[in-house]
């Protein structure tokens, strides 16, 4: 199946590393012009470098830096909200300051970043496409991830109510749902054998994913290819969520 985003302007954000820096790679790939968010300068100079896209250093976390960000981003054709945290413990100890700067990354710079390019899409009347990267975290509960896994429940519900009044604009919106990837996230939560071989282990496919997995999902939901898919959450988990 051949994607092409030529002429096409993506907006992706947390794409400083792991699952947004391969999302990054693969639009470019794809033809597209990609503008780039994320909060370490080091990696944004390091994306420009490899694939040539604007990049705009922002906490997304912050609401005022989120629309500001989004505005300088310019006219966006396809978005992926994919900047997200994981501020892990057990529920009886989880604190109020970790719930609220993870649905303010995980969750509210979407809807900020999000609603600003919609505005944009609207206005253009040429349609768009919104990928939202939430997790199997949002569909099944997982130990010591309550503020997470909430963000991504949250993100998923989003995400339906996005496809809903943002359809008769032919603005599509859908969210992926990853099982553990090997990212620096990925190994930060899942790196100790101890918390990963258990989790492996209810994976019917026996492995964890790489980005890639996500980004090529990822194409596909903002791609022509998928252009009667709105409103939806894909599991891409090996089978986690089967049983
Ligand atoms: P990662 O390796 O930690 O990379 C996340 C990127 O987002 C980093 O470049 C980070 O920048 C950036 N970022 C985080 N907070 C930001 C903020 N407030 N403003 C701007 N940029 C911010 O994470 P990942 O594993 O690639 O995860 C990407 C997405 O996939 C997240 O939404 C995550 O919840 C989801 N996901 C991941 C997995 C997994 O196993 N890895 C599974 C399911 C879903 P800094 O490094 O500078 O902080």
């Amino acid at each position: 199946m051949d994607i092409r985003f030529d002429g096409k302007r993506a907006l992706v954000t947390g794409a400083g590393k792991g699952i947004g820096r391969d999302i990054v790679r693969l639009l470019t790939e794809c033809g597209a012009a990609v503008v780039a968010i994320s909060r370490t300068q080091s990696d944004l100079d390091s994306l420009k470098a490899e694939y040539g896209c604007q990049t705009i250093l922002a906490d997304i976390g912050k609401a005022e830096a989120a629309r500001q960000a989004a505005e300088d981003a310019g006219p966006i054709d396809l978005l992926v909200n994919n900047a997200g945290i994981a501020l892990l413990g057990p529920f009886l100890e989880a604190t109020v300051a970790d719930w609220d700067e993870t649905m303010a990354v995980n969750l509210r710079a979407a809807f900020i970043i999000s609603q600003v390019v919609a505005k944009g899409m609207v206005a253009r009347g040429k349609g768009g496409a919104i990928v939202n990267v939430s997790s199997q975290a949002g569909i099944a509960a997982l130990q010591d991830h309550a503020a997470y896994c909430a963000s991504k429940a949250a993100m998923d519900h989003l995400t339906r109510v996005m496809a809903l009044e943002l359809g008769p604009h032919q603005i599509r919106v859908n969210a992926v749902n990853p099982t553990v990837i090997l990212t620096p996230m990925g190994e930060m939560v899942w790196g100790d054998p101890a918390k990963g071989d258990p989790m492996r282990a209810k994976i019917p496919l026996g492995r964890f994913g790489y980005p890639r997995h996500v980004s090529e999902a990822v194409a596909y939901l903002l791609s022509d290819k998928s252009d009667m898919i709105t409103g939806i959450t894909m599991p891409i988990d090996g089978g986690y969520l089967v049983g």
